[in-house]
């Protein structure tokens, strides 16, 4: 089913941001990565390049123009993800302090150093990617599926958007930093793996971005695999069938393989009819707005 996300526009850029953008991205982050995989600052400055390609494409080339939002609004989200990305920096450490000792000792125990690191760097990157999304794919699917889940994770704040764009990625409740954080570090930690857990991770938050980007962008073939954001977009639907499929935010497969996989178009985001204040949002986990429509049963 084609969709308005996946309609090719006629005009010369747009057009080759519909099928160039995603897979430009992908390859340009990944090169970037391999010419020096064990150092860090890679990811900030690479976050802050894609965020900036993406919101420059959304200004000039936006799929949905009623979408487009005000210097003012722009800013406020700006604010904000830069100081959850602190506070991810602190989830961060916090999980290693906590987890770092144990999840050695059983390797250790469990003799558990079996990562494949004779592979080929990309291969390993794509392995983490998978695997690190296959975790994501089941906890993203519990939020959906029980009330407790979807309250302690204030997971609904981050469906609570009635418009998306790139900056989306990192709108996200502050409690949820523990949920969206837990796939990666327990695996790097589990098999004892570091640089190749930080470039999935890039990969990760590179593929969040284009997945909630207000841009007309193609899923064939790459869409196989890799979400796209025809697809993450119905997820966030306000219709409670169709937000309950696609819970691969960077990985498309799980959902594919699992039967989750859903290519509709939505007529609202959100979590129902109006958009709550930032206050109410940051409440959700204790008091859910009451035309919420998209929040599991209790
Ligand atoms: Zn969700």
């Amino acid at each position: 089913m084609s969709t308005a996300n996946s309609t090719p526009p006629s005009s010369g850029i747009a057009r080759l941001l519909f099928y160039g953008l995603q897979p430009a991205l992908l390859i340009c982050v990944i090169g970037i990565w391999l010419m020096d995989p064990s150092n860090l600052n890679t990811y900030l400055w690479v976050l802050l390049l894609v965020q900036i390609i993406l919101g420059s494409a959304e200004h000039f080339f936006p799929a949905r123009n009623d979408w487009l939002s005000s210097a003012r609004v722009k800013m406020r989200n700006i604010v904000i993800v830069t100081v959850l990305l602190f506070v991810s920096s602190a989830v961060n450490s916090l999980y290693h302090l906590w987890l770092a000792a144990p999840l050695a000792q059983l390797r250790a125990e469990l003799n558990l150093d079996i990562w494949p690191h004779s592979w080929p760097l990309v291969v390993q990157l794509f392995f983490m990617f998978l695997l690190s999304e296959f975790l994501w794919y089941w906890i993203h699917r519990a939020e959906h599926r029980w009330n407790i889940i979807w309250r302690v994770s204030g997971h609904g704040a981050h469906h609570s958007f009635k418009t998306l764009s790139a900056l989306n990625f990192g709108l996200n409740h502050p409690l949820e930093l523990f949920f969206l954080l837990l796939p990666s570090i327990l695996l790097e930690l589990i098999f004892g793996i570091g640089a190749v857990a930080a470039g999935a991770a890039l990969l990760l938050v590179t593929q969040a971005s284009i997945a909630h980007a207000n841009l007309a962008m193609n899923t064939r073939w790459v869409g196989l695999v890799f979400t796209t954001n025809t697809y993450h977009i119905c997820h966030h639907s306000a219709d409670l069938a169709q937000s309950n499929t696609n819970y691969g935010c960077a990985a498309i497969l799980w959902d594919r393989v699992f039967g989750t996989f859903l290519d509709q178009p939505i007529l609202q985001a959100g979590t129902g009819p109006t958009e709550p204040t930032m206050w109410q949002k940051f409440l959700m986990p204790v008091r859910e707005p009451e035309d919420t429509a998209v929040a599991p049963g209790s």
